[in-house]
């Protein structure tokens, strides 16, 4: 007789590898469906809180940043020190994603490598899963798994999304791409660092988003997005990698991949399905900042299932969609904001990275960005953002704020 699992999770990312390891981990049975041949393109920076939420063991980190550089259109750069708030960690996703899966197996998740074809509901309301197993040979066959709950965290073209949601739900995307280059041993320390991220805003890099140089130890990320069909990603990033020195380095890899910046209005489809990660949308506006966020989403959906398992009210799988909004969705509605305003023009752009030297700035930034949370120790220092914010965008100059 076939196995019905009380949940299968379809994609082993951060977020599907985490939502395993929990339900695994509370004693539900549990199958982790994904391909593992694959490795997910991304500049891979991740907080230093996500390291203490979800147990990152340090040994994965390739490289930690302790600064930001954002240059703007004209050249100008601000350095941004990170202090005693935090650091930027780097993994590698060739690494962290098997890390991830490989803890999920060893919590009790049931492993089976292949990808999700098709879904259909039994009678009695169980989901069959019709999985494309890969072999050996990397051939697949025909694979059929029941079970009671699924969770989409399939990524941002994710099958279960287009099995069980209409394709208008489809979240809005900016498509990033990059190349990861070897390191240079023996760079100037003014175009490339390997202890600094440098985050790029300029129109002919990105009309709408921005680029980046991430350093990973002897690897390093470069590369930009954008929404705007038709700009030249590839020649962007040669300009990227002009800019910082990296051009005579060896191109180890170029790919790219949708980045799904708005969290959708439903997750779950009333019954027995739940997106979660990039599946629902989960990447910040402004920043392209989606690990963290995947892996909470995933913790958020296992929670979600846990419930609905113990309690049999389908309504229960909302739960994940409030939590997540509840925390974050003040932050992805001002990081839409600021992704609409600044990133519109270069006199927009300059004024941006100007803003960027202000010390309240500064460290309003990093304590959000590494902390996930908006610092209410001082008050005072959200007030003089805010008007500064407003004088950079009406251009009233620095004297007269
Ligand atoms: C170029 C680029 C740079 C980025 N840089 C950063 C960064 O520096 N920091 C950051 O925080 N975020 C970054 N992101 C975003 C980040 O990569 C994603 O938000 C994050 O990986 C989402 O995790 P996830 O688990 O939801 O989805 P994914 O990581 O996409 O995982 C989905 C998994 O599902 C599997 N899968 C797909 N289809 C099926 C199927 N039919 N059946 C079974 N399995 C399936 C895939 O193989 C994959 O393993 C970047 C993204 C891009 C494209």
């Amino acid at each position: 007789m076939q196995t019905i699992y009380d949940a299968a999770v379809i994609g082993g990312g951060p977020c599907g590898a985490t939502a395993a390891q929990k339900l695994a981990a509370a004693g539900h049975s549990v199958a982790l469906v994904d391909p593992g041949d694959r490795i997910k393109p991304c500049g891979g920076a991740i907080p230093s809180r996500a390291l203490r939420d979800f147990d990152i063991p340090d040994q994965l980190l390739v490289a930690k940043a302790h600064a930001a550089r954002v240059i703007a259109p004209s050249g100008n750069t601000v350095d941004m020190h990170i202090g005693d708030v935090g650091f930027v960690g780097m993994v590698e996703r060739e690494s962290f994603d098997p890390f991830l899966r490989a803890r999920a197996e060893a919590a009790g998740a049931h492993r089976i490598a292949g990808k999700l074809v098709a879904m259909e509901e039994a009678p009695d309301g169980t989901l069959r899963l019709t999985i494309d197993r890969m072999g050996d040979d990397g051939h697949g066959a025909k694979h059929t798994v029941g079970a009671r709950l699924v969770i989409g965290a399939d990524g941002a073209n994710s099958t279960v999304r287009r099995l069980t949601f209409p394709a208008r739900s489809k979240p809005p995307y900016v498509f990033a791409y990059h190349e990861i280059v070897e390191s240079p041993s023996d760079a100037n320390p003014l175009r490339f660092r390997g202890d600094r991220c440098d985050v790029v805003y300029d129109g002919r890099i990105s009309p709408d988003f921005y680029g980046w140089v991430f350093p990973h130890g002897d690897r390093t990320s470069v590369g930009c997005g954008t929404a705007i069909k038709g700009h030249n990603l590839r020649r962007a990033t040669s300009a990227l990698r002009d800019r910082a020195g990296l051009t005579g380095q060896r191109t180890l890899r170029r790919e790219g991949a949708p980045l799904p910046l708005k969290p959708m209005r439903r997750w779950d489809n009333g019954r027995n399905v739940l997106l979660a990660g990039d599946a629902a949308g989960t990447v910040a506006p402004s920043s392209g900042e989606g690990i963290y966020y995947a892996m909470l989403c995933g913790s958020l959906s296992a929670e979600a299932v846990a419930a609905c398992l113990a309690t049999g009210r389908a309504s229960a799988l909302k739960q994940s969609r409030h939590r997540f909004m509840r925390a974050h969705g003040r932050v992805f509605f001002i990081l839409g904001i600021m992704q609409t305003v600044w990133y519109r023009s270069d006199r927009l752009r300059e004024r941006f990275v100007s803003l960027c030297a202000d010390p309240d700035i500064q460290r309003l930034t990093w304590e959000s960005y590494l902390n996930k949370r908006l610092v209410r120790r001082d008050p005072l220092a959200h007030v003089r953002v805010f008007f500064k914010d407003l004088a950079q965008l009406v251009g009233i100059p620095a004297g007269q704020k």
